[in-house]
């Protein structure tokens, strides 16, 4: 930039610095991210009134910053206020460089876009040689563009803007440029040297390329249609497209910013012509805002609103709209070019939405929905949300979203923020909604879903929660705030439902593209804080809402689809399902004529491809089918068709596809197959259910009766996993001197040890020897020999039926411990975990599986079975046997969700030594010598 006095611009922790001085502390504090390696950081930042938390970071300089940023935010100061260079500046350095832009020099320096554009104005014949468009110098010079955004942020939604600045600095400098604002151009006064003009490379080849051309119609729905930019040599390519949208020459377009891409990397601009406005309307503002709904655009301009362009590239665009792929770069002075087709403009159009975002990802135009809900990591599929967010955040021009965190309720809208409106949600909770939410074990998916059998579930009071607060690339507005609703046990869960939230917000700004009309999604009242600002906000618009006729029903070919279905749903939510799928556009006979036979044209089709059930990420009539099915099943059932754009993003032969969806109404035919079912997660189920959760109470019955065996010195874990009960040991004083964990899970064993480690010298125990082991508990190891107590918490579900036995008699003859707890889960139980109506199947080729609680569990015992089991056990060995659980009651029906065995020995009889030591020694610590082992 040139001279000029320049304010000394703050960094939001030196602005901090100099209010408050010593009264602003920053405390960092380490973050440990289960998913991530390495460690993040936060910062808390105290000032004398109130405190801030950072988001974490991995940088501790960040944390800070972030801090920073908040605190500012909270206190209503915008350090780019104060940043980077004043308005005036700003206005200089924009004459200063369109003087440079126009020099000799500039015209022959290397390979700017902007110099490509002169010298094609050069070529130009009679009154428009030379002549350059003023959108070109406000959309391809760099400084240009960044001197407008000091003036007014909002020239990145506003093109015209930019160039009426453009047109206000260049006036500027009346001995070197004409200013022609009728034909908003910009010519240098001077001819160039005449060896500079001949010097200009004039043979460039002929090039032909493919287009979209999008007409405006006043009735609403745009048509799109393929066009060729027909670039003969020496031609301006402006020109070419400006004639193809009537106009007279390229400096009556407007230049949209880039947005996606071909296929083949290349970036696409909308080009329209300059919207004229309406003579009743002559507030210079009107070009400088955004219609807020298409009746009150209308009344600024006199072209309408172009909606399928605007949607395109996220900027309001009128009139009828160009979308190519051409221009120049930095790498030459040639004009770059690719073909932009129907499909890849239908592509790009879906990609801008948050959940065409999700679909892509899938590779499931059709078939896959954004979820609304995030479960577990392991369940998702596709770019987590907080990614997609910011791919979303980054398209629309918007800043990254800001998450906050909190583990205390927080109030939902700062005070400085109270003068915007807050959008009602009423209108998407009419009570006509019928919302599909049975499962109620999605963490928070029942919270927003009304329920139709409202149940009363518990709900996390404590954990953590996450707002999330998105702001213009300037960062002067506020697009949307979605403050903290529920709680969840990980922050980082917190987090990924936040950002779900936030796209799903988005998502329905977009027209719902494939959203099922009986099968809405509704947000209860209160759950969520939303707020937005009109001016800012993205008039997104899908290409096609389109909708067909409603296909008839072929009964005898579909499955049983009825129009208020009585599902019955055989397949539990929290499951996940793999399929393989095709879905096709039905061509009915009498279209062709001639063959009579029925036509099918493939759209989409996955050979496999895993979802959750209950969580949305399936289009609602495909997962309906799906969890009615069985494995091995196949299924085939027409829908209505979904929009048009979608079906053209996907279709392999848009111009085919596109011929057989104008002329028919036909419904899309799913084939599908399902491959297999893996049940849902039990601990997921679990820890919705029971506070505190179902094997934290599993740990303190058995610790307690650990504590009142007051002789005991020796114990053994059988099945220990990841040490859950010996980390209670360590916590807790007890007469134990020996424990010792086994497992034959070598990563379950490499958790115990690393927790079991990391708490060694912090517990109150007095524990002198650990131990684990790496074996069977089948098997048996003379090393357990006269142990006082052995603990066996949901292991025997794991293991064939004959094995628990065998399990049971050798631990009760060769180890002979005093105390035996045997935990299992009551089958009983499950029908509440997993809410009755989804099993109320009759169908018995389900497998038997899907019913129980984990898809590992090799079976799962009904009262009665865990009785007759640990009876005979008892018996056979002389112990004495006492049932008892944890999770409900044990005086009602269906029982305790988990049940529990205690066997006491009842006499002490010699045991046979026998000396076999199948086991591998994993980890060992002795107190005398504070050894260690690995
Ligand atoms: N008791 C622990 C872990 C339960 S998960 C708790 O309550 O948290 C069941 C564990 O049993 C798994 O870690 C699995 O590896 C282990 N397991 C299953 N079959 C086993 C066998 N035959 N021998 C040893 N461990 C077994």
């Amino acid at each position: 930039m040139a001279g000029g006095e320049k304010k000394q611009s703050l960094s939001p922790k030196e602005i901090i610095h100099h209010k408050f001085v010593v009264k602003a502390s920053y405390r960092i504090e380490q973050v440990h991210v289960s998913s991530q390696s390495n460690c993040l950081y936060r910062c808390h930042l105290q000032l004398p009134e109130f405190s801030v938390v950072s988001n974490v970071f991995k940088r501790k300089k960040d944390a800070e910053l972030s801090a920073a940023e908040l605190a500012l935010e909270k206190l209503g100061i915008h350090p780019q206020d104060d940043d980077d260079i004043t308005v005036e500046q700003a206005w200089d350095d924009m004459v200063e460089r369109i003087k440079y832009i126009f020099s000799d020099e500039f015209l022959s320096s290397g390979h700017h876009p902007l110099g490509s554009h002169l010298r094609a104005t050069l070529l130009r014949d009679g009154e428009r040689h030379g002549s350059v468009p003023l959108s070109i110098i406000a959309a391809f010079d760099a400084k240009i563009n960044s001197g407008c955004k000091v003036i007014n942020p909002s020239v990145d939604q506003d093109p015209i803007l930019a160039m009426s600045y453009v047109m206000k600095a260049a006036a500027k400098l009346t001995d070197y440029i004409v200013v022609s604002p009728h034909v908003a151009s910009l010519r240098r006064k001077n001819p160039y040297p005449p060896a500079i003009v001949e010097a200009l490379d004039t043979h460039g080849e002929s090039i032909k390329v493919e287009a979209v051309y999008i007409q405006c119609a006043t009735s609403g729905e745009e048509v799109v249609d393929p066009v060729i930019l027909d670039i003969s040599s020496g031609r301006y390519y402006l020109d070419v497209i400006a004639e193809k949208l009537g106009l007279k020459d390229g400096s009556q377009l407007i230049i949209s910013r880039t947005f996606g891409k071909t296929p083949s990397g290349f970036e696409c601009r909308v080009y329209s012509a300059i919207p004229k406005l309406n003579p009743s309307d002559k507030s210079s503002k009107a070009y400088g805002k955004r219609p807020a709904d298409e009746e009150d655009q209308s009344s600024h301009f006199k072209t309408p609103w172009n909606a399928k362009a605007s949607s395109a590239c996220g900027q309001d665009i009128h009139g009828d709209a160009i979308v190519a792929a051409v221009g120049y770069s930095w790498r030459s002075n040639d004009i770059e070019h690719d073909d932009v087709t129907l499909k890849s403009f239908y592509r790009i159009c879906c990609g801008m939405s948050p959940n065409g975002i999700y679909k892509f990802s899938r590779q499931a135009l059709i078939a896959a929905t954004l979820p609304f809900s995030f479960t577990t990591k392991s369940n998702w599929r596709g770019p987590l949300p907080r990614e997609m967010l910011s791919i979303f955040c980054r398209q629309q021009q918007l800043a990254e979203p800001v998450f906050t965190i909190s583990t205390s309720p927080v109030k939902p809208l700062s005070e400085t923020l109270r003068s915007f409106k807050k959008l009602k949600d009423s209108e998407s909770n009419d009570g006509n909604n019928q919302c599909v939410n049975e499962y109620a074990g999605s963490d928070d998916s029942f919270n927003h879903y009304n329920s139709k059998d409202e149940e009363e579930l518990p709900v996390l009071e404590s954990g953590y929660r996450c707002g999330v607060k998105i702001l213009s690339k300037s960062l002067q507005d506020l697009v949307l705030d979605c403050s903290p609703g529920s709680f969840y046990e990980k922050e980082s869960h917190a987090i990924q439902n936040a950002a779900l939230k936030a796209l799903t917000w988005f998502g329905s700004l977009f027209d719902d593209l494939d959203a099922d009309p009986e099968q809405p999604r509704c947000y209860t009242k209160g759950e969520l804080n939303w707020m937005f600002t009109r001016n800012v906000m993205i008039k997104g618009k899908f290409p096609s809402s389109k909708r067909y006729e409603e296909p008839a029903y072929d009964e005898s070919k579909t499955m049983d689809m009825d129009r208020k279905p009585k599902r019955v749903q055989t397949i539990p939510n929290g499951s996940l399902v793999s399929i393989s799928y095709s879905v096709s556009v039905e061509v009915e006979a009498d279209f062709w004529g001639r063959t009579g036979k029925c036509l099918r044209e493939l759209i989409e089709s996955n050979e496999e491809i895993e979802f959750e059930v209950g969580v949305g990420s399936m289009n609602p009539h495909l997962e309906s089918v799906v969890t009615q099915m069985s494995v091995g099943q196949y299924a085939c059932f027409i829908t209505n068709m979904p929009a048009e754009g979608l079906v053209l993003a996907d279709a392999n032969d848009t111009a085919r596809t596109r011929s057989l969806l104008s002329k028919l109404a036909a419904g899309l035919e799913y084939n599908v197959h399902l491959l297999g079912v893996k049940g849902p997660t039990e601990k997921r189920v679990e820890s919705v259910f029971f506070k505190p959760q179902l094997s934290k109470q599993r740990v303190g019955y058995a610790v307690k009766l650990i504590k009142e065996s007051s002789a005991a010195s020796t114990l053994v874990d059988f099945g220990c996993g990841s040490g859950s009960l010996l980390e209670s040991l360590l916590e807790v004083p007890t007469s134990l001197q020996t424990i010792v964990g086994v497992d034959i899970s070598e990563k379950a064993l490499a958790r115990a040890a690393k927790m079991v480690d990391s708490k060694l010298n912090k517990g109150a125990c007095n524990l002198k020897t650990i131990r684990l082991y790496d074996g069977s508990i089948l098997e048996f190891d003379s090393r357990l020999h006269g142990i006082d107590i052995a603990t066996c918490l949901e292991v025997i579900e794991r293991m064939e039926e004959d094995e628990a036995f065998q399990f049971g008699k050798t631990v009760l003859t060769l180890s002979r411990p005093k105390l035996l707890i045997v935990s299992t889960p009551n089958y009983e139980y499950n029908k509440i975990l997993h809410k009755s109506s989804l099993y109320h199947s009759k169908d018995k080729s389900i497998s038997q599986r899907s019913k129980f609680r984990s898809h590992e569990h090799k079976f799962e015992w009904t009262r009665a079975q865990f009785n007759h089991w640990a009876s005979k056990l008892a018996k056979s060995h002389n112990y004495s046997v006492e049932f008892s659980g944890v999770g409900g009651s044990g005086n009602v029906d269906p029982g305790f969700a988990s049940q529990i065995a205690v066997f006491k020995r009842k006499s002490f009889t010699e045991v046979k030594k026998v000396s076999t030591q199948p086991y591998k020694v994993i980890w060992e610590w002795t107190r005398a010598q504070g050894d260690k082992k690995n």
